[in-house]
């Protein structure tokens, strides 16, 4: 098996997500004791999150960019941001090291093109949201339309990630506000929904959604799985 570097602790609560399921999918396709190679470095997420309400993506991206370049020289051979916010920074780690990144946009990207879906709903931070990193690489190189919430609710999806998911906190009035905006996006004709945070998978599990799903971190994982088994 391959090395894999993540870089994690955005939030922690779902670099445990990728943990566990790196290890669980390595032990399904390989049996017995075998578990995931796997090297991580987990940032302090206070500091990531000021730099990002105070727009200081440089210094953020700089940030990864050292913890990526300490990855590659202990010797992973791919690389797992584990956050779909960061990849505003994609290009200032893939600057620094000659191990691929392996794009969360493009696990999501081509998971909803198996699906045969042209139009997604898209819940994610208001930078995931909003901005062009994530938006246009899916337009551009899968031709996936994306669907956002109106602005009131990006702004309650947003608080919610930040002052409960990421600090652990899965309430039942966000999972039914998230699941009223699946069914606002599903009536704007949304085919299917990206979970473009990495913890929104955690606050919906088990739930009946109106929209199917694709689960950014899990569609993340199994790439990660395919690089580290060499499929
Ligand atoms: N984990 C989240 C994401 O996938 C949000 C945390 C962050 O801002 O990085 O975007």
């Amino acid at each position: 098996m391959r090395m894999l570097g993540v870089l994690g602790g955005m939030s922690w609560e779902s670099t445990i997500t990728y943990y566990q399921l790196l290890n669980r999918g390595v032990r399904d396709r390989l049996g017995g004791l075998h578990s995931a190679p796997l090297l991580l470095h987990s940032v302090d997420f206070a500091q990531i999150a000021a730099q990002q309400k105070a727009g200081e993506w440089e210094a953020a991206g700089q940030v990864l960019a050292e913890a990526a370049k300490g990855l590659a020289g202990a010797g992973a051979t791919a690389l797992l941001l584990a956050t779909n916010t960061m990849h505003k920074v994609a290009g200032a780690i893939e600057a620094v090291v000659d191990i691929p990144l392996l794009h969360i946009g493009d696990a999501v990207g081509q998971a909803l093109c198996e699906r045969g879906v042209e139009r997604a709903a898209l819940l994610g931070t208001r930078f995931t949201m909003q901005e062009d990193f994530y938006r246009v690489r899916l337009d551009r190189k899968f031709g996936i339309q994306v669907l956002v919430p109106d602005a009131e609710g990006m702004l309650e999806i947003d608080r919610v990630i930040f002052q409960e998911l990421c600090v652990g906190q899965f309430l039942p009035a966000a999972r039914a506000f998230y699941l009223d905006q699946l069914a606002q996006l599903k009536a704007r004709g949304a085919q299917a929904a990206i979970l473009g945070c990495t913890e929104i998978g955690l606050l919906l599990d088990g739930c009946a959604s109106p929209l199917p799903l694709v689960d950014s971190a899990e569609r993340h994982v199994a790439m990660g799985l395919e690089w580290m088994l060499g499929r």
